[in-house]
């Protein structure tokens, strides 16, 4: 499902190159959920950037969904980051002026326009809140009504809204107490177990450890693998 071959990046400063990722080599298959540690400036943010298609590498192949996206131009990765992947941020990165329905609905919108009509995207769009566990008496509340879990479930709505075969996750339990972030991590879990391929970044084991396994990333390279089952 995803697959990086050789993968470097560098950054310019100045006179200095820094190695963010090193001859990477990963290859992550459909269905599987995997974890991505190690300390800070170590390269996960780069990793997932480049998973992503927000950012491409300087030397190597990155193949999403067996698509080779070195060499396509902004609008077909624009289009592989909406059919593919959905993400989930540390901080949720809710529109706090839209309700809970209308944050899950507005992916709908840049994908289908007016091909889809109001009350079809309705329909998804509770679908989807509901696939996230969250009670649908909350979905006309604004991010500031609701707590950091609900928000971000409502932000996993928003990624399921396209049905894409990837998630990605940056730090999603980074902004909740452990309790809460343990909820998220089981619905992760849950949403991986019908067969979404999952990817989270995290500094926390008891994260980590919700993956089938974790990779640790020391310097811009892989240090090792662990797999859990
Ligand atoms: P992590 O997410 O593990 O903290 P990053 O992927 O953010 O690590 O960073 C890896 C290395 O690349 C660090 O040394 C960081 O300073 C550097 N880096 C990341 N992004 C940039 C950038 N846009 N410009 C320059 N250096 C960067």
């Amino acid at each position: 499902m995803i697959e990086l071959k050789n993968v470097t990046k560098t950054y310019k400063m100045g006179e200095e190159t820094i190695y963010a990722l090193k001859n990477v080599n990963l290859k992550i298959k459909k269905g599987e959920f995997v974890s991505i540690m190690g300390p800070s400036g170590s390269g996960k943010s780069t990793m997932l950037n480049i998973i992503g298609c927000l950012d491409k590498p300087t030397e190597g192949e990155v193949y999403i969904d067996n698509i080779l996206i070195n060499k396509l131009d902004d609008d077909e990765l624009t289009k592989i980051r909406r059919d593919k992947i959905g993400f989930v941020f540390q901080q949720f990165n809710l529109i706090p002026v839209l309700t809970a329905l209308e944050n899950v609905e507005l992916p709908l919108i840049f994908k289908y326009r007016n091909s889809m009509s109001k009350e079809e995207r309705k329909k998804r769009a509770l679908e989807c809140l509901k696939m996230a566990e969250l009670d649908e008496r909350f979905a006309n509340h604004r991010p500031n009504q609701l707590s950091g879990g609900q928000q971000q479930r409502v932000a996993i709505a928003r990624a399921l809204a396209n049905n894409p075969p990837i998630i990605l996750a940056d730090e999603p339990t980074g902004a909740l107490d452990s309790k809460t972030g343990e909820k998220i991590m089981k619905l992760l879990k849950k949403l991986n177990e019908s067969g979404k391929t999952i990817v989270v970044v995290t500094h926390d084991i008891n994260v980590a450890k919700f993956g089938d396994r974790i990779i640790y990333l020391k310097d811009g390279e892989i240090e090792k693998e662990e797999y859990l089952k």
